[in-house]
């Protein structure tokens, strides 16, 4: 290959390379620390956006330096196949579901392939495959025998456009997530996971989540919502009945008179619209009124001025309104009646509603029978199987005319018995996939070794539903006794949005990057290069195209000093130790180590890649303009050179695997290296020191000076630097020297 980088021509010999030598299938080595980094799978939509890359390229990058690092990483890709976007989507398309699904898949794991994501295929996994849903079946079916599941006939969000049922969470505003209409109430046999159950737990053990964003903690305690307070009974005009309430002030008690009850409460089956309560502090009448209530089950009490009430467990459609007087009852009468109080709490959050009325899902596997009851198929007969459907009458489709799948036989008295019609909501499969891809057959001793996960990256969007749902799974695997952590996900990422225009991209809008085209362009390298240099992970950032013309740029220059370094045709092997080094190679060699430990710093502790990518540059600068006039200069500005390769190796994978096998002929891979160490200096100890200059509190520059030099030369040294003179022209404030350390200019 000529001496210009090109580089279409290095990926396409890169990525054939791997693909030969099977680099990247997943090995679970039993020597090595295990590391498990997991980027959020994607649903089949049939084309890569931005957003995806980012979050890849992101857990590319982590999984690259802990390869370096010397652990055994998984980094898994797969595909959340079922759902209703993917059934709706085949439809307009014309196509059946499960070609549109893996027509699309297999679109996408070619432009995955193409950005040179170090995803282990053979651990692939695709939700809509009858070898993934089985598990989820036979979850299913414990969790029906531990009790955790349920069936209750109640009025639902029906989403008329899309002919299902949506759970609280997937109705926003009054509207469908998806379809955007108008939701009905309707009322319908539906599945719930009695996730209510596990509420203490998914609140209490957000405390474990130390190493997760602030903010996604809070999203989940907000949504859980534990509220302290107290039970109350009330007595109704009638002697015979009780009816309680949770209350989470006591003291408001006696300045109530209204309560508000839904107009789906069931008490409406019993009162005519108008009735009372008896307050037990103050024996005044409280009046009940039945009201409709907004689908929106997030409505904050506090900020309402509603006093807080809300009927132990039902939907949150209790208000009581309060007048402020007659204070000086309450404390009496409290004592009086203090057998109608009870400290309790209780949690908003609300069981988790999983059967959908579609046909692309997996199967629930439960069996109606008409002597027997509702009971879970056999075991031994999972999969379920969704019935295949050949023709584009699909929408028409319905399982319950579908005899071969309906029909069936019960398990426990062999008569003839119906299946259950109803699917999985697609949350069922995300929740638990990140286990599926350990292990084919689910074995404990995989999971127990793999588990948690090391690392998760995803939106920001998914902090309450997915991430709680999943959480929820993994504390009932937990108590089942399957996994030995009581939380999935130790380190949680939320990486931030890709704008265009000051907006998130969309088609809708038509403000999109097209990552195809700048591949085609620039590469996968520079692609990767830009999307991590140009924020760091947790922020948004706005898509320039100039910033891609600059990282690929950076990489021209990496090309470039990779022929200098194969020119020198010098052999390295110098004993370190044994050399006497002069001062400005001391100069570059300190620079290096601090450099290094701020790159470190970076990648391990704070994630901010965008400041490693800076770091990395400035080390290419350093080595472009050293001048190079013996062989420890060139023993020097080789072996940093070689440093800069492997620490770009997880960031740009292609022309690192190119520069450093086929143009510098190394023979041990550049994946397979460790990350570089400091220099180590036993024979120059303090003769210099880094000094970091800063204007007006702003970093500017590193400087390598003696420790010889008196505090006014320094200053001196600091004032006529080429990088300093133009902030310092017009003279400045002041000039704040810390020893050996900063030295901070602040200028007009
Ligand atoms: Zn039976």
């Amino acid at each position: 290959m000529k001496s210009k980088y090109l580089p279409l021509q290095v990926e396409k010999y890169v990525q054939n390379f791997w693909k030969i030598n099977n680099i990247f299938l997943f090995k679970d080595d039993a020597s090595l620390k295990k590391y498990y980094c997991l980027c959020m799978f994607p649903y089949p939509s049939g084309k890569l956006h931005i957003g995806h890359i980012r979050n890849y390229t992101i857990g590319d990058i982590i999984s690259g330096y802990k390869r370096l690092e010397g652990y055994n990483v998984l980094n898994p890709i797969g595909w959340d196949a079922f759902g209703l976007p993917a059934e709706n989507a085949a439809y307009c398309n014309g196509v059946l579901p499960n070609i549109w699904t893996f027509n699309n898949i297999k679109v996408m794991r070619r432009q995955l392939k193409r950005l040179g994501f170090s995803f282990n295929y053979n651990r692939e996994i695709t939700t809509c495959k009858a070898d993934y849903y089985k598990w989820e079946q036979l979850f299913f079916i414990k969790l029906f025998k531990s009790g955790l599941v349920y069936r209750k006939k109640s009025y639902v969000n029906w989403d008329p456009f899309d002919k299902t049922v949506l759970a609280n969470e997937q109705v926003l505003d009054g509207k469908g997530w998806r379809s955007n209409v108008k939701i009905e109430r309707k009322k319908v046999s539906q599945w719930y996971f009695k996730i209510t159950e596990y509420a203490s737990d998914l609140y209490s053990d957000l405390n474990l989540l130390t190493e997760w964003p602030l903010k996604v903690v809070e999203m989940q305690k907000k949504w859980i919502n534990r509220l302290d307070g107290y039970d109350i009974s009330f007595k109704f005009g009638e002697k015979f009945l009780f009816f309680n309430f949770f209350l989470k002030n006591l003291g408001s008690i006696c300045f109530l008179n209204t309560v508000f009850l839904s107009n789906e409460h069931i008490l409406l089956n019993y009162f005519i619209r108008k009735f009372f309560l008896i307050n037990p502090v103050i024996f005044k009448k409280i009046n009940v009124v039945f009201k409709k209530f907004s689908f929106n089950n997030h409505i904050d009490l506090y900020d309402l001025n509603f006093l807080d009430v809300i009927k132990k467990n039902s939907f949150l459609n209790l208000f009581i309104k309060i007048k402020k007087k007659n204070l000086n009852y309450l404390f009496l009468n409290l004592l009086y009646n203090l057998k109608s109080f009870r400290k309790s709490y209780k949690f908003s959050l609300k069981d988790w509603c999983i059967s959908r009325q579609r046909y692309w899902g997996s199967p629930i596997p439960i069996i109606y029978c008409n002597n027997c009851g509702v009971l879970p198929e056999n075991e031994i007969n999972l999969p379920i199987v969704l019935p295949k459907i050949s023709n584009m009458t699909f929408t028409s489709f319905s399982f319950k005319k579908n005899i071969g799948f309906l029909n069936s036989t019960c398990p426990l008295c062999k008569s003839n018995a119906f299946r259950e019609t109803d699917t999985f909501d697609t949350f069922v499969e995300s929740s638990w996939y990140y286990i599926r891809y350990i292990s084919d057959l689910m074995v404990k001793k995989k999971l127990f070794k793999w588990l948690p996960v090391d690392q998760y990256i995803g939106g920001v969007e998914h902090a309450t539903m997915h991430l709680i749902y999943s959480r929820f799974f993994h504390k009932v695997m937990f108590d089942f006794g399957m996994v030995n952590t009581k939380e999935p996900f130790v380190n949680l990422l939320t990486q931030g949005m890709v704008l265009m225009g000051g907006t998130k991209m969309s088609k809708s809008k038509g403000n999109i990057a097209d990552q195809e085209d700048i591949v085609v362009k620039y590469g996968a390298d520079t692609l990767r290069l830009f999307i991590v240099f140009a924020a760091p992970p947790e922020q948004s950032f706005e898509w320039k195209t100039n910033g891609i013309k600059g990282c690929n740029r950076f990489l021209d220059q990496v090309w470039d000093i990779a022929f200098k370094v194969k020119s020198f045709c010098f052999d390295v092997n110098m004993d370190f130790d044994s050399l006497v080094f002069e001062t400005y190679q001391l100069e570059l060699l300190k620079k290096f180590n601090f450099i290094l430990d701020k790159i470190y710093l970076n990648i391990f502790k704070t994630k901010a890649f965008n400041v490693v990518i800076s770091l990395f540059m400035s080390i290419l600068k350093m080595i472009s303009s050293f001048r190079v006039n013996s062989n420890v200069d060139i023993f020097i500005y080789k072996t940093i050179f070689e440093s800069l390769l492997v620490l770009l190796s997880p960031v740009v994978p292609h022309i690192t695997h190119y520069l450093w096998s086929v143009v510098l002929g190394k023979h041990d891979l550049i994946i397979y290296q460790k990350l570089p160490i400091k220099f180590n200096f036993i024979q120059l100890n303090d003769d210099v020191f880094n000094l970091i200059v800063k204007v007006n509190n702003k970093f500017k520059k590193l400087l390598v000076l003696s420790s010889k030099l008196s505090d006014s030369d320094v200053i001196d040294i600091v004032l006529k630097d080429s990088d300093i003179i133009k902030f310092v022209s017009s003279g400045f404030k002041d000039i704040i020297y810390k020893k050996f350390k900063i030295i901070n200019i602040l200028v007009y």
